[in-house]
């Protein structure tokens, strides 16, 4: 627990399931106020949101599509209007799909940008005005991805936008450093959530991913969420512009392991 983070007022954007719902039930833990974004699975944030109220906490869910600007606008109305302020921003919403890069058309390239990477600094941008206004030391913390250092084949559109979210990340976290505003990204490996359900319920898919994690097995949200946590917390102060991998040592190279190459 981190004591520092009780009464204060987070947005998680995609927060309706997998790790984004995680971080918001980990931040109502810590005992904060959550605005719970969703897009289009409206029951599964709104139970998400009587849950937390039940056990003591705050949320509200809130419908946004973060690649828009009346979108993102939303997500801050809100954490003002229901909570007061806002304290921490969690641009965690993103989507992939499996598509050759010869054979991707302008629409599939531009919708995971604007989700990946046009969302992430719409969110960031909201919350910086925000925090200016305000003359607040706030918090952003960015869903990044292995793939922000990983390149991944088929996957083109998704390793650019999160290679962009690296370089954006670390950008804006020098540009407001000294008007007290931290940013970090968090670069999970393969977790457990609806993204890759399909394939790991494929027995063969999943033991070809297990055989590229040194820590063999697959990651769990709440593992994700325990470093949101801790980077939203003031146990971070002096982290500013960086990634944290949770990632079971899949960027390590594992081909490497036991002296090879
Ligand atoms: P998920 O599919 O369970 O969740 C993604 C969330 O983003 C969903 O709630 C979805 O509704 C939301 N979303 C998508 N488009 C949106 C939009 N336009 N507006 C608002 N919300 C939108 O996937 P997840 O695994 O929980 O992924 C969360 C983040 O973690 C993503 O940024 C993803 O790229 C990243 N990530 C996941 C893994 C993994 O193995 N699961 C690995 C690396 C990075």
């Amino acid at each position: 627990m981190y004591s520092d983070l009780a009464g204060k007022v987070a947005v998680v954007t995609g927060g309706s399931k997998g790790i984004g719902n995680a971080i918001s039930r980990r931040l109502a833990e810590e005992k904060m106020a959550v605005v719970i974004n969703y897009h289009s699975d409206r029951e599964q944030a709104e139970q998400t949101a009587e849950e937390l109220k039940k056990a003591g906490g705050d949320a509200v869910a809130i419908q946004a599509d973060v690649g828009s600007e009346q979108g993102i606008q939303a997500l801050l109305d809100a954490a003002e209007q229901h909570f007061g302020g806002l304290d921490v921003w969690v641009n965690n919403a993103g989507m992939e799909n499996r598509v050759p890069t010869h054979e991707m058309s302008l629409k599939e390239w531009e919708q995971v940008i604007n989700v990946n990477l046009t969302g992430v600094f719409l969110g960031a941008r909201a919350a910086i005005n925000h925090f200016l206004k305000h003359q607040k030391k706030g918090n952003i913390i960015n869903m990044s991805s292995v793939h922000e250092r990983i390149p991944w084949p088929t996957f083109a559109h998704y390793a650019a936008s999160k290679g962009g979210v690296k370089l954006f990340s670390e950008t804006i976290a020098l540009e407001y450093a000294k008007r007290g505003i931290r940013v970090n990204s968090i670069a999970p490996g393969a977790i457990e959530t609806p993204i890759n359900a399909e394939k790991f319920a494929d027995p063969q898919q999943r033991q070809s991913t297990l055989e590229m994690i040194p820590i063999n097995s697959i990651g769990k949200p709440e593992e994700v969420a325990a470093a949101a946590a801790w980077l939203a917390s003031s146990e971070s102060s002096y982290v500013t512009g960086t990634t944290l991998f949770v990632d079971g040592g899949m960027s390590l190279y594992s081909e490497f392991e036991e002296g090879k190459g």
